[in-house]
């Protein structure tokens, strides 16, 4: 039996905390529910995902569909493109049948790569072992989840980059049945014996194929810092959204970036784990431009953004003695000077 192999390479950095990690996850469970219902697909598909932060790793090798156990997605600091091209490629060589004079091998496999952020790797010797190795074997569809994806990097893969913008309620489903579309395409034209290479008819109400890069704004999209809770030492994720800001007086009119609190969320240890270990903590944002601070998740101590003297975050209650549950040292945060005075600066996450 030729099997029709399907990649998913999942993005599960910092960006996507919150709603879109729970959403890719539905999204992939929704793309495994239609294709465990079409007889082509059930009979050729199978899916392995791949997730990629700070590491890159298969969470599930590939498994015909009804074997498929939807897995929880990881998180992790960094957007490590290389790294996840690089798993995905070994994973390639290591489980897809080639095809040889004395047999047929797997059909060409379908690759649907999904990112919303910029590479923290340099992705280059990747990209150029996917266009020599690669590129003819497998299909790859690029889809950046919103603007602030590297378009251009992507656009160096495959001619198959796509935008999605998740914008109105009914988008991110519409979005789900076209990648569970796609793949029932190409199970049903190899089931008949065709071999397809083109890329299905795009639902152009929910998405865009990008031919030329998009104008990128130089600021992040985000901002993510992370911290314990100094009473239960679990650590958290605080994260910013990017919005502009008019200051204008008589005599100029500017454009700054200003950073609103989206959520802070808890996380488990697996996140160190899923975290690039050689990401530098030299990005720093000035506190000033960001507006909001949230209460732990944790414990309920009325911020999680105070800073220890090792530069660490941890929430605390006010005004009080506190054990640092990064350096445990003993500090005693006592109201001062704030943040209003020109602010601090604080180890930024990126990815
Ligand atoms: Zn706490
Ligand atoms: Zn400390």
């Amino acid at each position: 039996m030729r099997r029709l192999p399907v990649f998913f390479v999942l993005d599960c950095s910092e960006s996507m905390a919150g709603e879109n990690l729970r959403k890719m996850e539905d999204g992939l469970q929704a793309v495994v529910r239609t294709l465990r219902g079409d007889p082509y697909a059930l009979e050729t598909v199978h899916v392995s995902v791949i997730a990629f932060a700070g590491i890159a790793r298969t969470i599930v090798p590939l498994v015909e569909v009804v074997a498929f156990y939807p897995p929880r997605l990881p998180f992790g600091g960094g957007t490590r493109l290389g790294a996840a091209l690089d798993e995905l490629m070994n994973a390639i060589d290591r489980s897809v049948v080639r095809t040889t004079p004395e047999r047929k091998g797997d059909w060409r496999p379908l690759v649907y790569l999904f990112t919303d952020g910029r590479p923290t790797d340099d992705p280059a010797a990747a990209i150029e072992r996917w266009n020599r190795d690669f590129a003819r074997r497998a299909t790859l569809i690029a889809v950046g989840l919103g603007r602030n994806a590297d378009f251009a990097v992507l656009r160096r893969l495959t001619e198959h980059v796509l935008l999605f913008e998740d914008t109105r309620p009914d988008d991110f489903k519409r979005f789900v049945d076209w990648v569970s579309a796609s793949v029932v395409a190409q199970s049903k034209s190899v089931g008949e014996g065709l071999e397809i290479q083109g890329l299905p008819v795009l639902d152009e109400t929910v998405m865009t194929l990008v031919k030329e890069p998009l104008a990128v704004h130089p600021d992040e999209a985000c901002v993510t810092l992370v911290g314990r809770c100094q009473n239960t030492r679990r650590p958290y994720l605080i994260k910013y959204d990017r919005e502009f800001k008019d200051l204008a007086t008589q005599d100029f009119a500017l454009q700054v970036s200003m950073y609103r609190l989206a959520g802070c969320y808890p996380l488990d240890e697996s996140y160190f784990d899923w975290s690039d270990p050689n990401a530098s903590t030299e990005l720093t944002v000035n506190t000033s431009a960001l507006i909001g601070s949230p209460g732990c998740p944790h414990c309920g101590n009325a911020t999680a953004f105070a800073v220890c003297r090792c530069g660490k975050l941890m929430c605390i209650n006010g005004p009080e003695e506190a054990v640092c549950p990064w350096c445990d040292s003993v500090i005693s945060f006592t109201p001062g000077p704030s943040a209003e005075e020109g602010g601090f600066d604080v180890g930024r996450g990126k990815g």
